[in-house]
């Protein structure tokens, strides 16, 4: 009898073992059915598909190529964008010459520097700062003028600076930034550039480190990385008018003078 039941034990443990490879390989069948990349042994390689790169959404970011950020991507469209209206005419409404700006800059700035090193003790008493590092504008490679100006200036740079990029946002069109072409001159960058420029006077607004040139002929496009070698977007009426439009209301809230400078090819303004 107790022959009879060990049997019957070891008979029932082969068929559960047996059972249970047969579900195993079952299973294994059928994952290999459903995923043939998978690979048979260790040393099969998966083949990679070729990939379209335009249409691909898995993609790195990185990997493709990069455009101005569009406040339609970045935020979605909005039901409906403003209008670019612009500037009915530029002499009537930046008509600011040399002579109302300079009763600003002279109230509003620093007594005129001979020298870079004078500059120097301005900027370490507060009364000059940097504007050169900045995520609102770029400036660009100066060459008759420091990138100083008076913290009043700074800030009105900032603001035209801000509310460009808002009203780009407002109208549907691509981020850019603004770039700042002059700033402040000494009295040696001043001699040096009358050689060459009738519009550079002697007694120069920018002297008084209230005055900037904003091109309006060249835009760098946000695109949400560093790179210096993008290429600049040139002569856009839009981004000029748009531009424009953000100057008029700041002037007529007082709080700066404005010229069109043709000849330039810049916005020639000061903080009041
Ligand atoms: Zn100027």
């Amino acid at each position: 009898m107790k022959k009879r039941k060990k049997k019957q034990h070891v008979s029932a443990k082969k068929k559960f073992v047996l059972a249970f490879c047969i579900i195993v390989l079952l299973f294994a069948g059928i994952r290999r059915l459903t995923n043939p990349n998978i690979p048979t042994n260790s040393n099969e390689e998966v083949e990679v598909k070729d990939v379209d790169m335009e249409n691909a959404e898995t993609l790195d970011r990185d990997m493709r190529p990069r455009t101005a950020l569009s406040p339609r991507k970045m935020y979605g469209a909005p039901k409906k964008f403003n209008r670019v209206k612009g500037v009915h005419s530029w002499e009537e409404c930046f008509p600011d010459i040399n002579d109302v700006q300079l009763v600003a800059a002279q109230t509003n700035g620093i007594r005129p520097a001979q020298s870079r090193e004078e500059l120097e003790m301005l900027v370490e008493e507060h009364k000059l700062v940097n504007i050169c590092h900045s995520p609102y504008y770029r400036v660009d490679n100066l060459s008759h003028s420091v990138p100083l100006l008076v913290p009043k200036a700074q800030h009105l740079l900032n603001t035209i600076c801000l509310n460009f990029a808002d009203s780009l946002q407002s109208k549907g069109l691509p981020l850019h930034l603004p770039i700042v072409t002059s700033v402040l001159r000494t009295a040696e960058d001043v001699s040096k550039l009358r050689k060459g420029n009738g519009n550079a006077t002697e007694n120069s607004c920018h002297c008084y480190g209230t005055t900037v040139d904003i091109t309006y002929n060249r835009f760098v496009p946000l695109v949400g990385y560093h790179d210096t070698n993008i290429p600049l977007l040139r002569w856009d009426f839009p981004m000029k008018q748009v531009l424009a439009e953000v100057l008029r209301d700041l002037r007529q809230q007082g709080l700066c003078y404005v010229k069109h400078e043709r000849k330039q090819a810049c916005f020639h303004l000061t903080v009041r």
